[in-house]
């Protein structure tokens, strides 16, 4: 049963339990998605209904910000672990890698994805990247084709969200993929052109923090997690 925070169900896995969850999705029939929603997300699916269906929608929802489990806990039902969407894309990467698994990277700006398979390549070996598409495409046919033609288990969708999200809704069937997972600015950290926080950052839960200061243009977008905790509070009240 998934724990819903303010309209969002999130499954409540370990890393582990995560990642096997995900290697026995691309072991069967049919096309899955995977989704990481942090309060941002949350924010836009009490807003938005059809991006709240296609959230839900998923096959997991893993909580990727340290806002989710402070939301989740807060509403009395705390949720084990955070999963970053990148942490969870590593770990994925590695169980692919020791089965062979093939991914195809599709998103951020042009050139990027092939500078992070090149880096993801030599850091898993093993794991086979059979294709990358830059996320400025106009139509969405010729993108799913070129997956599809590249027998790709696994597509990484890193488009932002929830750009990302009705993406995969909509288009993993016709890529023939098993396993789409929606990742966001993945590709720009996997690349080496954005950093990812200092550990002790991540330890303290202050990812959040590190990035609006890197990028102060930020703030705008980051004032939704005051929201999403005030909407938390009278939410808890209700209950
Ligand atoms: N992006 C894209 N196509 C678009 C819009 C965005 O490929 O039409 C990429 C963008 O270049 C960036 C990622 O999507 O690599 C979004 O990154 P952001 O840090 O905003 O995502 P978050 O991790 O915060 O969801």
């Amino acid at each position: 049963m998934r724990i819903d925070v303010l309209g969002v169900g999130f499954d409540n896995f370990t890393m582990e339990q995560a990642v096997d969850r995900a290697m026995d999705l691309l072991e069967q029939p049919g096309s899955h998605y995977v989704v990481t929603p942090n309060p941002e997300i949350v924010e836009v699916c009490r807003r938005d209904a059809a991006a709240k269906a296609v959230v839900n929608g998923a096959d997991m929802v893993l909580p990727d910000g340290i806002g989710v489990m402070y939301g989740a806990k807060l509403l009395g039902t705390p949720l084990c672990q955070r999963l970053p969407g990148i942490e969870f894309a590593g770990a994925l990467m590695e169980a692919m890698a020791e089965r062979g698994k093939t991914l195809y990277l599709l998103g951020a700006k042009p050139g990027v994805a092939e500078q992070a398979a090149d880096k993801l390549g030599r850091r898993y070996p093993g794991l086979r990247i059979v294709g990358t598409t830059d996320g400025y495409f106009q139509e969405d046919a010729p993108v799913v084709e070129k997956i599809r033609g590249s027998g790709a288990d696994v597509v990484f969708v890193c488009l932002g969200a929830p750009k990302q999200e009705f993406w995969m809704e909509k288009n993993g069937g016709g890529t023939g993929a098993h396993l789409l997972v929606g990742l966001g600015g993945c590709l720009d950290v996997f690349s080496g052109n954005t950093k990812r926080a200092p550990a002790i950052f991540c330890r303290l839960g202050l990812e959040w923090f590190y990035r609006l200061l890197r990028e102060p243009r930020r703030i705008g977008r980051m004032m939704k997690l005051p929201l999403f905790l005030v909407h938390v509070m009278e939410e808890r009240g209700k209950r």
